[in-house]
C-alpha cells in the first residue's frame, strides 16, 4: 500500500497519508460508541506528520480521555461523519475511523481495547490481543 486516502460521507472531508501505518485497533469504549453510533470504533493509527486533511467542514468535539488528557474527535459538520482523532496523550499519531478508507480491505485491527465494556453484539476477533481499558502506554 503507497497511500491512505478517504473521507467522509459527503465527501466534504478529505484525507491523506503517504506514511506506512503504525497499527490498526478496536476501541469498545463508551465513547467510541457514542460517536460511531456502533458497538465500537475500529482505528487505523498513522503518524501525524505526513497527515493531511482538506475540508472546510471539519468540525471538532473536543473530549476528554478517561486520563483527564483531551481528545479531539473531528468530523464533518455537513454529514456528520466522524472521521479522525487526535489525541494529546500522543500528538505523534492521528486515529482515523476505518471506515472512511477509500479502501478498508487491508485493515486487520491487531488489538481490542475497552473490552469492560464491549457490548454483546460487538465481537471480539478470536486470538485478538485484549486490553480491559486502553493498552499500556
Ligand atoms: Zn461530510
Ligand atoms: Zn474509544
Amino acid at each position: 500500500m503507497n497511500e491512505i486516502k478517504g473521507g467522509c460521507l459527503c465527501g466534504s472531508v478529505r484525507y491523506e497519508t503517504a506514511r506506512a501505518p503504525l497499527m490498526s485497533a478496536v476501541c469498545h469504549c463508551i465513547h467510541c460508541q457514542k460517536q460511531s453510533g456502533s458497538a465500537f470504533s475500529t482505528n487505523v493509527v498513522v503518524p501525524s506528520a505526513g497527515f493531511e486533511i482538506a475540508s472546510s467542514t471539519l468540525g471538532t468535539f473536543n473530549d476528554v480521555g478517561e486520563s483527564g488528557a483531551g481528545v479531539k474527535r473531528h468530523f464533518c459538520r455537513k454529514c456528520g461523519s466522524p472521521v479522525y482523532t487526535e489525541l494529546d496523550a500522543n500528538p505523534d499519531v492521528v486515529a482515523i475511523k476505518a471506515g472512511t478508507l477509500d479502501d478498508p480491505s487491508w485493515v486487520q485491527p491487531q488489538v481490542h481495547m475497552w473490552r469492560c465494556s464491549a457490548k454483546s453484539w460487538g465481537q471480539v476477533s478470536e486470538g485478538a490481543v485484549c486490553f480491559d481499558r486502553n493498552p499500556p502506554a
